[in-house]
């Protein structure tokens, strides 16, 4: 019996930065004809030698597939890099980290040009990228047909999650998910600054406090439930009340270590401010609408 290989989706790729040159890798290795093009031809000259077609032009690169990705730096240098180019009957991946005001508004301009748009929010670092580190993925949106008539393709880079057809929602869900890992982080900054001038390993700590957000991540399931409720007081175990009585200990504690509160100081005031329109017996879900203008 003779083998047929699957035939492999060939496609472009605009843009060959730290990410673009980690994408173009994993689809060379998994056997997709690839077309590329950088705006600094020098850094083609590698993927060149591992197989990759190297586009004259932005314009050239474009008109040598249907499926035709981007991961430049932002959206003006999409602009820059599309003007110009022939969009007619393309699906265009556009996997540049953006707004999601300015994913909708891309969406429209692709469609004026007659090309399909999918927009990608990467929730990964390079090496992520083709499974050397797990946990990557891309967050997707917008057209559905798009993304599944390609997903075999843009699965190769990392994992997928079509998160709506509104063109915005991955900009969204990305800038969402990043904004809760830099609170993450503030915490963890706040953390160490208060070991910092004792004799406490950082090294000896780091497991500790790894240990401990990852029991804490689950809480967001209980915010998710009241949110959806309009119930802020269902299944509270530590109620805002006990909460804010605890914070002149934080801000003791810092000052007693030495230690700015400029990372928590914000948080506590919407603690006292939400107790103040009488929620003692919520938990942490009543700031949310504080901060929703
Ligand atoms: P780099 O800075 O490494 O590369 C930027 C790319 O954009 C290069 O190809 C550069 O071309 C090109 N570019 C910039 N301005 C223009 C312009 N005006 N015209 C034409 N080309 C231009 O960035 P990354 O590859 O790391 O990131 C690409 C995208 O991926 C970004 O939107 C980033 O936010 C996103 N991303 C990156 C992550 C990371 O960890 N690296 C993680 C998640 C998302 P040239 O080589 O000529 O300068």
């Amino acid at each position: 019996m003779t083998h047929h290989p699957v035939e492999k989706t060939s496609l472009t790729l605009l843009g060959l930065g730290a990410m673009g040159t980690a994408l173009a890798r994993t689809w060379l290795t998994a056997g997709h004809p690839l077309t590329v093009w950088n705006r600094t031809p020098a850094r083609a000259a590698a993927l060149a030698a591992e197989g990759a077609t190297v586009a004259e032009s932005a314009a050239d690169a474009v008109a040598a597939n249907a499926l035709v990705v981007v991961c430049l730096l932002d959206d003006p240098s999409v602009q820059d890099v599309l003007t110009g180019t022939d969009l007619t009957g393309k699906d265009l991946v556009n996997l540049t980290t953006g707004t999601p005001a300015q994913a909708r508004a891309r969406a429209e301009w692709t469609r004026t040009r007659g090309a399909r748009y999918l927009d990608g929010g990467i929730m990964a670092v390079p090496p992520m990228i083709g499974g050397a580190q797990p946990g990557g993925y891309v967050l997707y949106s917008g057209s559905r047909e798009l993304f599944e008539e390609h997903e075999q393709t843009l699965r190769v880079p990392a994992g997928t999650r079509y998160v709506g057809e509104d063109a915005g929602f991955a900009a969204l869900h990305d800038v969402a998910l990043l904004s809760a890992m830099y609170g993450m982080f503030a915490g963890a900054a706040h953390a160490f600054a208060l070991i910092r001038k004792e004799d406490v390993d950082p090294a000896t700590f780091a497991p500790l406090l790894a240990d401990w957000l990852v029991a804490m991540a689950p809480a967001v399931h209980q915010t998710a439930d009241q949110l959806r409720s309009g119930d802020y007081t269902k299944g509270v175990v530590s109620n805002l009340a006990m909460q804010v009585a605890g914070i002149p200990t934080f801000l003791r504690t810092a000052e007693q270590q030495g230690v700015s509160t400029e990372l928590l100081s914000p948080y506590f005031a919407l603690m006292r401010r939400r107790l103040a329109e009488g929620s003692g017996e919520e938990d942490l879900t009543g700031l949310i609408d504080l901060l929703v203008h």
